[in-house]
């Protein structure tokens, strides 16, 4: 659904972004008078997201592991607006508890949505990427990355590959004058963080609780390059409680 884009205004698409970090990313750049492409595996939630919000929206539902729905949807989106000057690849999931607990179907679904997703993103995005002048991707990925925890293995396998995915695709894609980011945030208070606090005893006790109007901050600076360059990776937690 087309709400109006315009070829002159920025435009972003997320993934994911009906609820939580994706919701809060897509609301930041609406606010800012970008196009915003809101797409979700939830159809329902997405539309009502987008009436909420407001702005100049473009909605969409498709599941990320689906190279065809990716397809489809980036060019309902770059023929509305001309343009794809940010992609977001938030869309994500996460099952926690004991490894051998897990279901096997869930480690592998796991792999599909947060690495399968991100890469299908990202090869189905390269043409609009290199028709718009500095355009940028921003993959999010979580500190999970960087080091193991117990109840979060496949989860934390997951987001250390998109760590490399990232890191290889903004050495490769650079020349093109496409920036590829990552952002690592410790624990955010969303739906997402409720599940990690009944399956991990060490993420629960980190006790670290970012908002998603914080990630929404931190990717809204990186596409707008007001913070230092210091590689791909944007550890958003600990050190980082960015200002307007
Ligand atoms: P969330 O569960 O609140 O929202 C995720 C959204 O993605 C939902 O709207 C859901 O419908 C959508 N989605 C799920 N599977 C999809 C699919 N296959 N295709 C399309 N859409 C799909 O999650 P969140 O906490 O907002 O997390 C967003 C991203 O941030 C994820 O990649 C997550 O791994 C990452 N992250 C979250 C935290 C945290 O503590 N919440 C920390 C670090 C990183």
């Amino acid at each position: 659904m087309t709400q109006s884009a315009n070829a002159s205004r920025p435009a972003v698409l997320v993934t994911g972004a009906a609820a939580g970090i994706g919701r809060a990313i897509a609301a930041r750049f609406a606010r800012q008078g970008w196009t915003v492409g809101l797409y979700d595996i939830d159809a329902a939630a997405v539309r009502t997201t987008a009436a909420e919000i407001g702005g100049h929206t473009i909605t969409g539902a498709f599941d990320v592991t689906d190279p065809t729905g990716w397809d489809t949807a980036l060019r309902e989106f770059t023929d509305a607006t001309g343009r794809l000057d940010l992609l977001v690849n938030n869309a994500g999931i996460l099952y926690s508890g004991a490894f051998g607990d897990i279901p096997l179907p869930r480690h592998h679904r796991l792999i599909d949505v947060n690495i399968k997703g991100v890469l299908n993103g990202c090869h189905a995005a390269l043409p609009h990427l290199l028709r718009t002048p500095g355009s940028q991707v921003v993959n999010l990925a979580s500190a999970s990355a960087l080091y193991g925890q117990p109840g979060l293995a496949t989860y934390g396998a997951t987001k250390a590959a998109v760590r490399s995915l990232t890191e290889a695709l903004d050495l490769e894609w650079r020349h093109h004058g496409i920036r590829v980011t990552d952002l690592l945030p410790l624990f955010v208070a969303t739906d997402m963080m409720t599940e990690v606090s009944k399956g991990s005893k060490s993420a629960a006790t980190l006790g670290v609780h970012l908002t998603p109007d914080d990630i929404a901050q931190a990717v809204w600076h990186t596409a707008n390059q007001r913070r230092a360059w210091s590689g791909p990776h944007v550890l958003v937690g600990l050190q980082t409680k960015l200002t307007a």
